[in-house]
């Protein structure tokens, strides 16, 4: 099948030149997916891996903005409507100096599968802008957010393209940009997931991305007859993500010795307990600080400051028994994975979306490490997010206890899903091809029902 997957790879390469993180997660899915072409002769018929590797529409717009000093700003936005034959475009907001079209792309493209993945009708999509939110002051964020959604609210609605957060996106975020949409529409729809829970956000969405994480993770272990608890814990970031991994694994008696930013990775061997935890979380999200703070706070720690001469980061090479990537994409690479794997590490399950470089999930998997991919791993945010979009659907708000039983369920269901298509096409611990095999099917069947749009 190499025959058919190839040129669709050396399609993608030519018609999208430097876009490195776009082509790496084509790569990753076509790879599974060239175990099942032949059970599906209908999708080579329908064109379904020409197809769903173009994107429906891509946005791309200028964001003018005035900083404190009265100095006009000029950022760039994007939004990527990848796929909508499961329901309207779903996917975050990134605020990060490194966005580009390449990574809006790649971030689309692994959102159809995982949307997928969750069961829930939702297509994919994601966006952002290379603004960068360190530093800026709350009334210049409210000022670049006002500009992004004038441009963005004409191409977003609860029926057709509902973002949400993601890196340099949070409550602030989206409450600045929900506020813009509602005077530019006069409507208070459910159009951005992520709402503050008084006025339309879902109870547990902060949290549902990594908790869903961590009962992904409890789920591969159980399939060996373990437990979290006890377990020594890697964490990469000290965001939304990292953040509400940590508190679940603590919840579930797990060690948690690791956090990082991108200035730098701190280890305290003693273990962040609740405490520290409430430290961290100050720390990031009301005083917008450094990690490297919390070795000012608790000088036993070990704070290393990235040098961007590293070829590895020392975060990985520390003796753990689980590595939870929190932070962005391709943060560890071939060297991080040896060493993760040397160290004795036995799962990997990835918060952040495909932190892991592509020889680095091979690693993992020739060494049976349970290796949980971002599309399967991840997706409680998402999941919770499409349970917002039925809360606001119907205008009630479900206590707190239901949506964490449906966040449960959700990620069970995932994790069976999963191995019940790598069981069948490939090896039943490669959660790889079990997720980008059972996502691709569902899309994929959507697409020929709908026919050629
Ligand atoms: P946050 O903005 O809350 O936190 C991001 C964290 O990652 C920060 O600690 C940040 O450090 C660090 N980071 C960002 N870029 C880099 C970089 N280039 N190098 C090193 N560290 C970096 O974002 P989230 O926690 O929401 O997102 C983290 C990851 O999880 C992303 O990959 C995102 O796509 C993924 N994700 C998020 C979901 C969500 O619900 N929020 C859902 C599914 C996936 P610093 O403070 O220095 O910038």
């Amino acid at each position: 099948m190499e025959h058919i997957v190839k040129p669709v790879m050396d399609t993608v390469i030519a018609k999208n030149p430097g876009e490195k993180e776009f082509h790496q997660a084509v790569h990753e899915v076509l790879h599974s997916l060239d175990k099942v072409l032949d059970s599906y002769p209908n999708l080579l018929y329908h064109r379904i891996l020409e197809r769903i590797v173009e994107p429906e529409r891509v946005i791309m717009f200028r964001i003018p903005w005035i900083d404190d000093q009265g100095t006009l700003q000029v950022n760039r936005g994007f939004r990527v409507e990848m796929n909508s034959s499961l329901g309207p475009y779903k996917g975050g907001l990134r605020f990060h100096p490194s966005v580009n079209l390449s990574i809006m792309k790649f971030l689309a493209f692994e959102q159809v599968f995982k949307n997928s993945l969750t069961g829930l009708t939702l297509g994919g999509g994601k966006g952002g802008t290379d603004f960068d939110p360190k530093g800026k002051s709350d009334l210049e964020i409210m000022k670049f957010c006002q500009s992004f959604m004038t441009e963005l609210s004409r191409h977003i609605g609860e029926n057709t393209d509902i973002p949400a957060g993601d890196i340099g996106v949070g409550a602030r975020e989206i409450g600045f940009m929900y506020g813009q949409y509602k005077r530019i529409k006069n409507q208070f729809a459910g159009v951005l997931t992520g709402k503050g829970s008084e006025w339309g956000g879902s109870f547990l969405r902060p949290e549902a991305t990594g908790f869903g994480l961590v009962y992904f993770s409890a789920n591969m272990l159980e399939t060996r007859s373990e437990t979290l608890e006890g377990k020594t814990c890697l964490i990469s970031g000290s965001g939304n993500v990292a953040q509400f991994t940590a508190e679940k694994l603590l919840e579930l008696g797990a060690k948690v010795i690791s956090f990082s930013d991108s200035t730098g990775c701190m280890i305290d061997h003693d273990g962040i307990d609740h405490e520290k935890l409430s430290f961290v979380k100050e720390l990031k999200n009301v005083h917008r600080g450094r990690i490297a703070e919390y070795k000012e706070r608790y000088p036993h720690a070990e704070y290393y400051r990235y040098n961007p001469r590293d070829t590895s980061n020392p975060l990985w090479n520390r003796k753990a028994d689980c590595a939870f990537p929190c932070a962005t994409q391709n943060e560890i690479n071939l060297e991080d994975a040896g060493h993760l794997v040397e160290n004795g590490v036995t799962l990997v399950a990835e918060g952040a979306n495909m932190p892991t470089c592509e020889e680095g999930v091979e690693l993992f998997i020739e060494n049976n490490v349970l290796f949980g991919p971002a599309k399967a791993a991840n997706a409680g945010g998402v999941a919770v997010s499409g349970l917002e979009m039925a809360q606001n659907g119907s205008r009630i708000q479900w206590k707190r206890s239901k949506v964490d039983d449906e966040l449960h369920k959700i990620m069970k269901k995932i994790h069976t899903t999963c191995r019940r298509s790598a069981k069948e096409y490939s090896d039943e611990d490669n959660y790889v091809d079990g997720a980008n095999i059972s996502g691709f099917l569902r899309v994929a069947n959507a697409m020929i029902d709908q026919g050629y749009v």
